[in-house]
């Protein structure tokens, strides 16, 4: 039985007034949150803030992006993984597809951030996810499957141990518009599936999360699918209320 595990990644939203609110809200509700692992991904320069401001241990901290380079060093505008581990990081979005779009990101640079958080000791979780035209052109499993074998190249499939995966549909993402738990179980078998073939053992142990849209309505029939262990939130996770609530529908 895998841990279900909700992170909410926040994107570049916030200012210190709205970050007190929402983590005053948050641990004030954290009682409610059972056996569900939860994590908070704030924009790096708040990650300090947001430490502070938390009061309780049932909420980790993660990151949304990573340096590729491993160590300090020449690298204006950048922050190394052993910085944010020296904050308290525990987790690091890799992958989201707004930095494949809009940053460029490419499956191989995706690689070498993973390598680097590992080595840190800091938890990947891999964005992967199609866009609505290669879902429609029927390019959704060779789109998943390039994006994981990038990875699976890189670092092993034994080192899945230690990635969470966040399968996001882009045409998901911020749209309000959700796959079904039928489209999403459907992808996230397919994934599992991938990484069986390689190790039966760790494919039944990686948890993968669904992330696009998802809200309190809808978080309990998602996390409620076989292979559904989770969620990475946006929007909601910006609401203490909605975010335990996604964080405790899956109890
Ligand atoms: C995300 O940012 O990873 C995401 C899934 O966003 P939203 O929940 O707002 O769709």
């Amino acid at each position: 039985m895998r841990q279900l595990f909700v992170a909410g990644n926040w994107k570049m939203h916030g200012s210190k007034a709205s970050i007190m609110n929402l983590m005053t809200g948050l641990n004030k509700k954290s009682a409610e949150i059972g056996a569900t692992k939860v994590a908070i991904c704030p924009p790096t320069i708040y990650i300090d803030y947001a430490q502070k401001c938390l009061a309780t241990d049932k909420i980790a901290l993660g990151a949304q992006n990573i340096a590729i380079e491993p160590v300090q060093g020449a690298f204006t505008g950048e922050t190394s993984a052993e910085m944010l581990k020296d904050f308290g990081c525990q987790y690091v979005v890799i992958g989201h597809s707004e930095r494949r779009a809009i940053y460029g990101e490419t499956d191989s640079e995706i690689a070498q951030k993973v390598v680097t958080a590992l080595k840190a000791g800091i938890t990947p979780i891999l964005c992967v996810g199609e866009t609505l035209e290669e879902r429609e052109a029927g390019n959704l499993e060779k789109v998943i499957s390039t994006q994981l074998n990038a990875i699976i190249q890189a670092v092993g499939i034994d080192a899945f141990e230690r990635i969470v995966i966040a399968y996001e549909p882009v045409w998901a993402i911020g749209t309000g518009k959700t796959a079904s738990s039928a489209q999403a179980q459907e992808v996230h078998a397919f994934i599992r599936g991938q990484l069986a073939v390689l190790n039966a053992a760790v494919a039944e142990k990686v948890i993968i999360q669904y992330g696009g849209s998802v809200k309190p309505g809808n978080a309990k029939e998602l996390f409620a699918q076989p292979d559904i262990d989770g969620g990475l939130i946006g929007g909601a996770s910006l609401n203490a209320d909605d975010f335990i609530a996604i964080c405790t529908a899956g109890e």
